[in-house]
């Protein structure tokens, strides 16, 4: 990890969209601090936190945006989406209702975001799996026509979360590098 005083070569920004509850804030707990909370309450006022790690021998400072409990339709606003490089998109694999929502959040980060945004697909909570309402095939299927990369994620357990944000910010630095 990089101290003070670190040389920063690039910073990415990278937003967390989704529905209410499905993890985002733990999932970024997870990466940015290496902790988790399961009776984590509502994130309040935007924010971001950062984690600078090392890609291609370049240091790559990421900042990960996550929403204050704007969860409603259209209430994000334009100017948490500018400047993205990379978002995840995150569902609870045990909501339905959290995936049907998924192509909503795309089309609005679509129309907000920068064209060549890098974009994965999270279906999180992997460890509910007695709990499972949306299947890996359909969420596969799903990332695959719209050309997202996808993972299933437990911030609970620390799955994939570190894959997630490791294959965006590569794609990213792949971009812009
Ligand atoms: P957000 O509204 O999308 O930011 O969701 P939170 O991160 O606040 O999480 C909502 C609830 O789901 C909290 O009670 C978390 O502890 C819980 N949660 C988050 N990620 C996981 C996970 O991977 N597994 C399980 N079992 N619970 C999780
Ligand atoms: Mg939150």
């Amino acid at each position: 990890m990089a101290g003070a005083g670190e040389k920063v070569d690039y910073v990415f920004k990278v937003v967390l969209i989704g529905d209410s509850a499905v993890g985002k804030s733990q999932i970024l707990a997870r990466f940015a601090r290496n902790e988790f909370s399961l009776d984590s309450k509502a994130t309040i006022g935007v924010e971001f936190q950062t984690r600078t790690l090392v890609i291609d021998h370049r240091s790559v400072k990421a900042q990960i945006w996550d929403t204050a409990g704007q969860e409603r339709y259209r209430a994000v606003t334009s100017a948490y989406y500018r400047g993205a490089l990379g978002a995840l998109l995150v569902y609870d694999i045990t909501r339905r209702q959290s995936f049907d929502h998924i192509p909503r959040w795309l089309d609005e980060l679509r129309a907000h975001a920068d064209k060549n945004i890098v974009i994965m697909l999270v279906g999180n909570k992997s460890d509910l799996e007695e709990q499972r309402a949306v299947s890996t095939e359909d969420a596969k299927e799903f990332a695959e026509k719209e050309n997202l990369f996808f993972l299933e994620t437990s911030a609970l357990q620390a799955t994939n979360v570190e894959g997630a944000f490791q294959t965006v910010l590569t794609e990213i630095f792949k971009i812009h590098s």
